[in-house]
């Protein structure tokens, strides 16, 4: 059985002509698939019925399988277990920024793999290591079965940095990512696509010639080699200055500007001369640093900044000509924190 989810239009439309159909048939399915995100052939209209029929003997449009879905009590976040085809599980989370509920833009949070290998210090998706890289087809589907139980909201925007590191999925995430992008089915512009890296100094070159259109952020999360390698073992093998570099090559090359995600740690990577450093090593770059108050997670012994801390880093970084944004902890009632949900359901699976 041929599995027609994750074939691109072209793939798609190959398919039909092997099968005797004319070559239209591809872009089709491709639009009942991805835009209408349907997976029965039967509710496939303008396809004849024996046609139909004859796709249901040879192929299936597979669907990864929503375990639980989790709304904080504030509703602007919610949070999605998806149990793969070979059992393993994942997470996916939605956000919900905007004034009013008509006017909240939806931004979805995508994983690339079951586990991850580089072991970040604050996060629950790295304790148990890397399972396996996602196929495109399972990163897309994130997308496709959220938009699916949404009603009258559409998903605006897309950030890959759920569980895994997506550059060391590299092929995966650049399929689905011309996928997403692909205005007869997805149809989430670029522009509206962030990718998201631990550090990965080569992937990040590459990336950078991939011309991909999409946003890059990178987690950043300490103002020197001691405090990020602490956080992030992935330092030691590309330290702040050979990441730095890095960036100054991807921005030279796409003209992007890049965002920093630096999660605040109280008494940890915190204070007022660790933001003036942090300015002095952005010197130069385009870019933004996006502030957010950690995430407790059980394993880690360490507490969020407190909200003035918080504050007056900001306007220490930004007192430097450095853009920052401080977003405010999301979902704590539900474990929105990366790979928390796993963790825990894991946890309960074992008692
Ligand atoms: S923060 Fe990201 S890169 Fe680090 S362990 Fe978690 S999933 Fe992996």
């Amino acid at each position: 059985m041929i599995d027609l989810k994750g074939k691109t239009e072209e793939e798609l439309s190959n398919f039909f002509v092997s099968i005797g159909e004319k070559p239209f048939r591809g872009k089709q399915m491709y639009q009942w698939i991805y835009y209408k995100k349907e997976s029965t052939f039967s509710k496939m209209t303008d396809i004849s019925k024996s046609l139909r029929d004859y796709l249901k003997e040879i192929t299936f449009i597979s669907n990864i399988k929503l375990l639980k879905r989790y709304i904080s009590e504030n509703k602007n976040t919610e949070k999605y277990l998806f149990e793969l085809s070979d059992g393993n599980l994942i997470e996916t989370a939605l956000m919900r920024y905007g004034e009013t509920p008509e006017s909240a833009r939806s931004t979805l949070c995508i994983s690339t793999q079951v586990g991850c290998a580089l072991k970040c210090s604050f996060c629950a998706s790295g304790l148990k290591g890397l399972v396996r890289n996602l196929t495109h087809t399972e990163i897309i589907d994130q997308i496709i079965q959220v938009q699916k139980i949404l009603i009258g909201e559409r998903i605006a925007n897309i950030v890959i940095m759920g569980i895994g590191e997506p550059l060391a999925n590299y092929e995966n995430l650049i399929k689905a990512v011309n996928m997403i992008k692909n205005s007869h089915g997805i149809g989430i512009g670029k522009r509206n696509i962030v990718i998201s890296t631990a550090g990965l100094v080569p992937m990040i070159k590459k990336l950078a010639c991939e011309n991909t259109g999409c946003k890059l952020a990178i987690s950043l999360h300490g103002y020197n080699n001691q405090i990020r390698s602490k956080l992030m073992p992935l330092n030691d093998r590309y330290p702040i200055e050979e990441l730095l570099d890095a960036c100054r090559y991807y921005q030279k090359i796409t003209g992007d500007r890049i965002t920093f995600e630096y999660i605040l740690i109280k008494g940890l990577n915190d204070d007022l001369s660790g933001a003036r450093k942090l300015t002095r090593m952005l010197k130069g770059l385009k870019c933004i640093v996006n502030l957010i108050p950690l995430n407790p997670v059980k394993h880690f012994p360490y507490e969020p900044s407190n909200i003035l801390t918080c504050q007056c880093f900001v306007m220490e970084i930004e007192k430097y000509g450095i853009n920052a944004t401080l977003r405010t902890e999301r979902g704590r009632s539900i474990n929105a924190a990366c790979g928390q949900l796993r963790a825990r359901w894991d946890a309960k699976q074992e008692t």
